[in-house]
């Protein structure tokens, strides 16, 4: 998972205190019938600001700043929409490792673990201790669901640990004991459900599909339209990876900063579509390359440096970590403002190394060779950034072949200034690119020395 967050608390709904400024969505249209109201059609995402005495009624305010007089009945709070651990989830052992690890002699019963099959790639196991045996269940994964006796039916695997544990249902026992995988990396899943729950499902009538603007990895990128608003829509092309695309959709829900791009919604249908806001200039990397030195000014340039920082330092703040931070990565607007994107994309599983998709140019040594991914090593990847900014969109490392980049990193190779790149920009470089994580600076020292630069740009 590329980013990680801390865990959080699951607070129930109805005693959690309205924080200010909460986010609502309206699930009724509203006319009002007095000047004091605030109208609103259904969908509609409205901010309450003050909560009055009368627990019917809440002031606040429309994206267009419009306030008034909010009926309660008539919003839902959106919530995050939060991942599920799986610590009972194995990866891919083997049916032998699995009883060992299950120990059935001394076990009690209803000890179990889940496992990938072996025996039928792309299904699952369950493992359960019962009598001091193990039992084993083939979990069966079709057409996104899964069942174990082709009766019920579950969206993901926790949905279905989550029923075995309330009812045996079949099986020789409840699920009573997870057997936690050990190491720090546990599985999640997102549950779509939570979506719509938390306030984030668009329906399909409401979104205008438009011309197709970018191809992603797992998914064709389309400009549209969502009531009043120009909106980018991101469709699911391989429903093997809607776990993947969940999940980036579930940080989404989790940040809200002027430079990172904003969720909208998701649809969630026989395909699943992320809908973020529209951002026209389309992304960093090719707007650098194909506008040049002619059109782009050092102000610019600047700015597009403070934008992509504010946006990384908000991600710090909250103990977010990108993992992917690169040009290509951040999008521009009409306005010229730069937002990071493409945060919580997992992208990079275990094999990640070998299967030439890592960015490896971009990435920390430490990340590289243990998997460190930390706010440091994001420092690194805007290092990079940088330069790819001030050498208008080239690829780093030019003439080094990929192969050898990181060898020549770790003996302390570093590239030069771009050309013209002012003095200040390339020490800001230089201390991201320290090849102790603890010696890099922090995104919210940058912010300041960019700031500073930035106040003596023309
Ligand atoms: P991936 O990271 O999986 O490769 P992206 O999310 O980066 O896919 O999308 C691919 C391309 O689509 C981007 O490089 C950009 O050109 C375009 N794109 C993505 N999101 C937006 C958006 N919100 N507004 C405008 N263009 C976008
Ligand atoms: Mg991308």
């Amino acid at each position: 998972m590329p980013m990680d967050s801390r865990p959080q608390q699951n607070v129930s709904q109805q005693q959690e205190a309205w924080k200010p400024n909460q986010e609502v969505v309206a699930v009724y249209n509203f006319n009002g019938s007095t000047q004091e109201d605030l109208p609103f059609k259904k969908g509609e995402v409205l901010i309450i600001t003050q909560k009055t005495k009368d627990p019917n009624w809440y002031r606040g305010k429309n994206s267009k700043g419009k306030e008034g007089m909010i009926p309660a009945n008539f919003v839902q709070k959106r919530k995050e929409v939060q991942l599920h651990s799986m610590p009972w989830y194995h990866d891919k052992i083997s049916r032998d490792t699995a009883e060992k690890l299950l120990d059935p002699h001394r076990s009690q019963n209803g000890l179990f673990l889940v496992r990938e099959s072996v025996n039928f790639p792309g299904d699952f196991t369950l493992s359960v201790c019962f009598s001091h045996k193990v039992e084993h269940y083939r979990i069966i994964y079709r057409g996104n669901k899964m069942t174990i006796d082709e009766e019920s039916y579950f969206g993901n695997l926790a949905e279905l640990v989550e029923h075995y544990s309330n009812d045996a249902d079949g099986l020789c026992t409840k699920l009573i004991m997870p057997l936690q995988k050990k190491g720090s990396s546990f599985s999640s899943v997102v549950s779509a459900q939570d979506f719509q729950t938390g306030g984030w499902s668009i329906l399909p009538k409401d979104l205008f599909v438009g011309e197709l603007i970018g191809k992603g990895e797992f998914g064709d990128v389309y400009k549209g339209r969502y009531k009043d608003h120009q909106v980018a829509i991101k469709q699911l092309k391989d429903k093997n990876s809607a776990q993947t695309f969940l999940k980036e959709a579930s940080v989404m829900t989790s940040v809200r900063h002027p430079n990172l791009v904003q969720l909208i919604g998701v649809v969630i249908a026989d395909t699943i579509q992320l809908v973020t806001e529209f951002m026209g200039k389309g992304n960093l990397v090719e707007y650098l390359r194909s506008r040049g030195r002619s059109v782009i000014t050092k102000k610019d340039q600047i700015n597009f440096s403070i934008d992509t920082c504010s946006g990384m330092q908000y991600l710090e703040s909250k103990a977010l970590v990108h993992r992917d931070l690169a040009a290509r990565n951040i999008l521009v607007n009409e306005e010229n403002t730069a937002k990071v994107s493409d945060f919580g994309l997992a992208k990079y599983g275990d094999h990640s190394l070998e299967s030439g998709k890592f960015p490896i140019k971009w990435t920390a040594p430490e990340a590289l060779r243990e998997s460190k991914f930390t706010n440091k090593s994001d420092m690194w990847s805007f290092g990079i950034l940088l330069w790819e900014v001030y050498s208008f969109g080239r690829v780093p490392y030019p003439r080094i072949p990929l192969a050898d980049v990181v060898m020549h990193v770790e003996r302390g190779y570093r590239m030069e200034a771009p050309e013209g790149c002012p003095k200040k920009i390339y020490n800001i470089m230089l201390k991201a690119w320290e090849l102790d994580p603890k010696n890099r600076p922090t995104f919210k020292e940058v912010l300041e020395m960019l700031k500073e630069e930035g106040a003596t740009t023309v």
